[in-house]
């Protein structure tokens, strides 16, 4: 396997700065370069974007994402054991990385980006869920980012591409595809990453699209799905009996039996029925 770049390996980098891995922190690093610089280039073409890249650690993915050609990488990291190794990497990259310490769920970076901008992370599974929400779910479509790559517990990748009809599909399926396209482009065992977590990973890559598959008010959307899925062995008529006294008629209307159950109910007449409750 070629160097991806004249830096030392990880593993002397780890050393080196004493980045022995947090369990708090969910810190399973890549070590592998070429692995690395695979996952960058499922993320598309990074030679005219700025690239945001949450959780860096000692900087695998960074590097693969700087190696790649990304115009501008803004990574954002909790742990400030870090740091060290990811300035030296700036160091090798002049100009084109910016490292910000901190926690991304309370740090907005948008004003360190200059679109396009796409996003890609390796990030503890709770963390990288809700930010994933969060950018799903913005008040103005299309939204900052062109592109998400992101590596999630194999399960949850699973439940964002889902399709109804099976046990995945839910929430993460609908306010994924509703406004995205979404696909797994790479699958990882346990011992991709060190130390190895307990269960397979896989990498998602989204890609906005310009407008919603199927119109439908945001919120709405989002309180039909969350109230359907969140009893979702119950019949609809009875799980959605609170959004309105005559939520049988709504149902129907948007082609939905109200004796269906959510799981098997399409994005589609989702946003049918959230598009007959509106008013
Ligand atoms: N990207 C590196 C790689 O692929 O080897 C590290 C991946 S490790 C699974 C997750 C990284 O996210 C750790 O470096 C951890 O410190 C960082 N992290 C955890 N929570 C975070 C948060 N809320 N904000 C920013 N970084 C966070």
């Amino acid at each position: 396997m070629s160097a991806i770049d004249t830096l030392p390996p990880l593993r002397e980098v780890i050393a080196s700065h004493g980045l022995s891995a947090r369990k708090s922190l969910g810190q399973n690093f890549l070590l592998d370069l070429n692995l690395t610089a695979k996952i960058a280039r499922s993320a598309g073409d990074l030679g005219e974007c700025d690239v945001l890249e949450i959780g860096p650690g000692p900087g695998g993915l960074t590097r693969g994402l700087l190696a790649e050609g990304a115009r501008h990488v803004l990574a954002i990291e909790k742990d400030a054991r870090c740091l060290p190794a990811l300035n030296e990497i700036a160091a090798a990259y002049p100009g084109r990385l910016t490292v910000i310490e901190g926690d991304a769920l309370r740090i907005d970076p948008l004003e360190h980006l200059t679109p396009p901008i796409r996003v890609a992370a390796n990030l503890p599974y709770n963390v990288g869920t809700e930010l994933l929400v969060r950018w799903l779910t913005p008040d103005k479509w299309p939204p900052f980012w062109t592109s998400l790559t992101l590596m999630f517990q194999r399960e949850v990748a699973e439940r964002i591409v889902a399709q109804p009809g099976s046990k995945a599909y839910g929430r993460l399926a609908i306010l994924a595809q509703w406004r995205s396209n979404a696909r797994i482009v790479m699958n990882l065992p346990p011992q991709a990453f060190t130390p190895p977590p307990k269960v397979s990973s896989a990498v998602v890559h989204l890609t906005a699209l310009p407008e919603p598959r199927y119109p439908a008010n945001p919120k709405l959307l989002e309180k039909v799905v969350a109230m359907a899925f969140n009893q979702r062995r119950k019949m609809l008529r009875a799980a959605l009996k609170g959004l309105a006294p005559d939520i049988e008629d709504r149902l129907i209307a948007a082609g939905i039996a109200p004796t269906d159950r959510a799981e098997t109910v399409s994005l589609e007449k989702f946003c049918a029925l959230a598009r007959s409750l509106e008013g």
